[in-house]
């Protein structure tokens, strides 16, 4: 595509020309880094231009992810189907929330509702028991030998 061209932090789309660093500072948490309004469709376009996912573009460009699949689309570049960004996002969450839930039982962190011996209930619900930490430890153990072989 030649009608990009990064010149340091700054890049140039066919919508415009925007600096990059607040889009950085939001992609790594920063959501007090502002992203000007009229910047907003050359930032949509310069983080896709960089291999960013769409999720991620919503967050970094402020911009709704039906609006960036909008812009993206009205571009005519082609967007990725089938991501599962908000799966994961959704899932942190979840596992947020639950670590949330667990009880100090004996030293540990203990999770009420989770599968207990599986590596599920060591890694969805945080629980450390000692049968949800032996079948983590069991898991990173196969994950290993199975890396080693
Ligand atoms: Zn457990």
């Amino acid at each position: 595509m030649p009608d990009f061209a990064r010149c340091g932090m700054s890049m140039r789309t066919p919508a415009g020309s925007v600096d990059l660093v607040p889009l950085f500072r939001r992609l790594e948490g920063d959501r007090s880094a502002v992203v000007h309004r009229s910047e907003k469709e050359a930032a949509v376009l310069a983080l896709a231009h960089l291999g960013v996912d769409t999720y991620r573009i919503g967050t970094a460009a402020n911009v709704n992810h039906t609006e960036v699949l909008a812009i993206l689309r009205a571009r005519g570049v082609a967007v990725q189907p089938g991501t599962n960004a908000p799966a994961i996002g959704e899932r942190s969450m979840r596992r947020q929330k639950r670590r949330s839930q667990r009880n100090l039982i004996d030293g540990r962190l203990v999770h009420p509702d989770a599968p207990h011996g599986t590596d599920t209930g060591y890694i969805d619900y945080g629980c450390q028991c000692v049968p949800c930490s032996a079948a983590h430890a069991a898991a990173l153990e196969r994950h290993r030998k199975a890396r080693a072989s």
